[in-house]
């Protein structure tokens, strides 16, 4: 996703753009290998959703074509943000919900109509190449399937102005940069060890119900267990259970799925699916830590090479983040050639982290709330107990105050900025609250 996206960017200021994916693109909408998160829910917030459309005009009309259903998130949706309930609020924010294939291929077709854009599928990145002061990346060495004349794996060398990584998680660019005598990025691990299963069902024809969607996020201490129904094109619907702190749904056994799902601080999950037909098998997925591979600290870089995306920083997946982070980092990509026409790589290296910072707090400070999270020690200083408080308090004030709730949803759809934490609703409820509180201690000890 993030190729795509950087791709169309680069195509208004570069001559010639290359994307290179080690897979086969599917015919139609379908799985491959290189996106095994695929078959998780993958809800596109509504900040990603509009640099989307804005991006790819004509996108919404072709997803609606494909049967993607909508979601207003403020009636239609059941939302538990760390185990709290949202009421139901007034509100604009409507997404098209659909499968990660639907998204990525009609993303891909109009990626594709680029003219100066082409995608070289079945190749794979082997290394960099770089100029011979090692000072500049000149390309990239791609194994494209030919076997040489020798009988060995030939790799081609193909030369590049600007090469960007945004091959995900399990990007080899520390190694590769390695080679060349650069130093490997310091790393921020913040892993909450949340693990996921989720099955794919077929709505139930006669279904009724005042949601189409549910979110569901755990509670810590008691409660770990998060789940969602996400509904998508056909008909049908995401189930993602998941558990963090280790506590892993189970993938090998339907009763057991089941059985996790009744144990959700919500039962309507566990209703929603007993009347409901599984049409998949259950899969997991557990390498969900947050990362963040400082290349934007790093004092010596080539002039020319970026690391984007999930390459880059990736997040705990639960808070559906990583899409409109993409979509965040090519439009400062854009930003950044428009402003100095051409690419400061360690400035840019820069503008992207910027790009992500705010995501970051918001994932990670979410993940600091579970004593079993593993993080550096720093990472739960004052400043964040002390974030853990006050937004353990801006819950309770959303609880029973709609428009609160629709502030503190637009700051996780990422349409407002944390620092909207402290709007006027928000704040003066807390500071309600701590009042009432403090009033309700003194009459006790009275
Ligand atoms: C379980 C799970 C659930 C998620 N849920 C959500 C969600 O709800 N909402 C959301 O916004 N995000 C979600 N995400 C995150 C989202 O999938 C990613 O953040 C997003 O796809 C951007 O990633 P990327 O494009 O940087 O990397 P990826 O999506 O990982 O893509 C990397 C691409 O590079 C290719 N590649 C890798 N190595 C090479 C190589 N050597 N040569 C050539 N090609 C190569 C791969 O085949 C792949 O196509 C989820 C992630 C996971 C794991």
């Amino acid at each position: 996703m993030t190729g795509m996206l950087a791709g169309r960017m680069l195509a208004d200021h570069y001559e010639k753009v290359t994307i290179v994916e080690r897979d086969q693109f599917p015919v139609e909408p379908g799985f491959r290998k290189g996106v095994p998160q695929a078959p998780h829910i993958h809800v596109l917030l509504v900040r990603g959703q509009q640099l989307l459309n804005e991006l790819f005009p004509g996108l919404d009309a072709a997803l609606a074509e494909a049967s993607a259903p909508t979601v207003n998130w403020g009636t239609e949706s059941i939302n538990v943000p760390g185990g709290i309930r949202l009421p139901c609020f007034e509100s604009e924010m409507i997404t098209r919900t659909c499968s990660r294939n639907l998204l990525e291929w009609h993303v891909r077709r109009r990626v594709a109509e680029f003219t100066n854009i082409t995608m070289r599928e079945k190749c794979r990145v082997e290394g960099l190449v770089m100029d011979p002061a090692g000072e500049r990346v000149a390309g990239i060495r791609v194994y494209s399937g030919d076997v040489g004349d020798d009988g060995k794996m030939a790799t081609e060398i193909w030369e590049a102005d600007l090469v960007i990584d945004t091959s995900g998680r399990h990007s080899q660019t520390p190694k590769w940069m390695q080679e060349y005598g650069y130093d490997a990025p310091q790393e921020t691990i913040v892993n909450s060890f949340l693990g996921y299963a989720t099955q794919w069902y077929k709505t139930p024809e006669d279904f009724e119900a005042d949601w189409k969607a549910i979110l569901i996020s755990g509670r810590p201490p008691d409660n770990p267990r998060y789940g969602g129904i996400y509904p998508i094109e056909n008909n049908q619907w995401i189930v993602t259970l998941a558990g963090i702190g280790g506590i892993y749904p189970p993938t090998d056994d339907q009763e057991a799925f089941l059985g996790f799902a009744r144990q959700l601080a919500n039962p309507l999950i566990y209703q929603a699916l007993n009347r409901a037909e599984p049409i998949s098998p259950i899969h997991g997925f557990r390498n969900t830590a947050n990362r963040w591979r400082h290349y934007e600290k790093l004092d010596r870089w080539p002039t020319n090479f970026i690391v984007m995306g999930d390459a880059f920083c990736t997040f705990n997946p639960a808070y559906g983040q990583g899409m409109t982070v993409s979509a965040l980092s090519a439009v400062a990509l854009d930003h950044h050639l428009r402003t100095h026409r051409s690419v400061d790589a360690p400035r840019l290296q820069k503008d992207l982290a910027r790009a992500s910072k705010n995501v970051w707090r918001l994932a990670t400070g979410e993940d600091l709330r579970w004593e079993t999270t593993e993080a550096d020690a720093s990472a739960l200083g004052f400043t964040t107990r002390l974030a853990h408080r006050y937004v353990e308090k801006v819950r309770l004030v959303y609880q029973s105050n709609s428009n609160a709730a629709r502030i503190f949803f637009e700051i996780a759809h990422l349409i407002r900025p944390p620092a909207q934490l402290f709007h006027p609703t928000l704040l003066g409820g807390v500071l309600k609250q701590v009042l009432s509180d403090l009033i309700g201690r003194k009459t006790e000890q009275a």
